[in-house]
């Protein structure tokens, strides 16, 4: 059984958006009774996140963006990404976690983790946030990973939407290599395949675009068959999954057909693709009941893939 790590607080929940926004403290309120009525609770290391500093932020963000949005109490930057009262202090958490689960793989104490927090963040360019995300999770924990002496960092993401935030963050970086599965064309409209990096970053981002109404076969192919080898060429000292299940079926985020056991092929071929740590980290994701059931398939094999 793999040491895997469950990076949880109730402020994840505390970042509030009007009752008709699919991006709800619900999801996250659900996915824990849910997970806690299985017998996968107590397996997991319950570990609970750090608070991130405005210094770990801005290795990403740029200060004009940090000081706008900590100027905003409550209001919205476009029709669907929300600030709330307790925004700013989610977003740091959602950070720590990440933070908290690099600096315990350091030190030997867990080989992998999963921070389920809202709100998410791969839309969130260096001076914008968008598409519901405020800052964005998986670029600030790359860079803070890095400081760490986790000098190369792969951030692979399977959510249904591309992360434009986190490609265009690391496009001109060789040192963090970014690899998207989504569905194309669809919201941002970015993540095209020729999109492949700028300057010393090319090369070092990977789009497979993904057709509308494509399922667990799809999915298969890529992360079973291309995946592995894009990672054994990279040889990352660590890897940083933007774990999206609007994929599901049952999602109306998406126009894709993953089930379950889908999510379940595609994380063991992202676990089977490297013996070096993995954190996941919560995007999308909006039907309670198959984000619930797919992060649960995910724990599992978080736990015991590859046997
Ligand atoms: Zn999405």
């Amino acid at each position: 059984m793999y040491k895997t790590a469950f990076v949880c607080d109730e402020i994840f929940t505390c970042h509030d958006t009007p009752a008709w926004h699919p991006e709800s403290p619900i999801r996250v309120e659900y996915l824990i009774e849910f997970l806690k009525r299985t017998d996968l609770w107590d397996k997991l290391i319950h570990l609970t996140p750090q608070r991130a500093t405005i210094e770990d932020i801005a290795r990403v963000h740029t200060k004009e963006y940090i000081n706008m949005i900590l100027s905003i109490q409550k209001g919205e930057l476009d029709t669907e990404t929300i600030i709330s009262p307790h925004t700013f202090t989610a977003c740091l958490y959602a950070i720590g976690a990440i933070k908290e689960s690099v600096d315990k793989i350091k030190e030997g104490l867990i080989e992998r983790a999963f921070c389920p927090v809202r709100p998410p963040g791969h839309h969130a360019e260096a001076n914008a946030g968008m598409g519901f995300c405020i800052f964005n999770n998986v670029a600030v924990g790359a860079r803070y990973a890095q400081t760490k002496g986790f000098s190369k960092v792969l951030i692979v993401d399977f959510d249904a939407h591309h992360g434009n935030g986190t490609q265009h963050i690391f496009e001109e970086d060789e040192s963090v290599f970014y690899f998207s599965t989504h569905q194309f064309p669809y919201y941002p409209d970015t993540g095209k395949e020729t999109e492949r990096g700028i300057g010393k970053g090319e090369g070092f981002t990977y789009n497979v675009t993904i057709r509308v109404g494509s399922g667990d076969k799809d999915f298969m192919y890529v992360y079973q068959d291309i995946f592995p080898s894009v990672v054994s060429r990279f040889s990352p000292d660590l890897i940083l999954v933007s774990a999206g299940y609007d994929i599901h079926y049952m999602d109306q985020h998406s126009d894709l057909k993953a089930t379950c056991e889908g999510v379940r092929g595609i994380v063991q071929g992202i676990l089977g693709a490297s013996d070096k740590p993995y954190i996941f980290v919560l995007e999308g994701g909006y039907d309670y009941i198959s984000l619930s059931k797919s992060v649960k398939n995910t724990l599992e094999e978080m736990l015991y893939y590859p046997p």
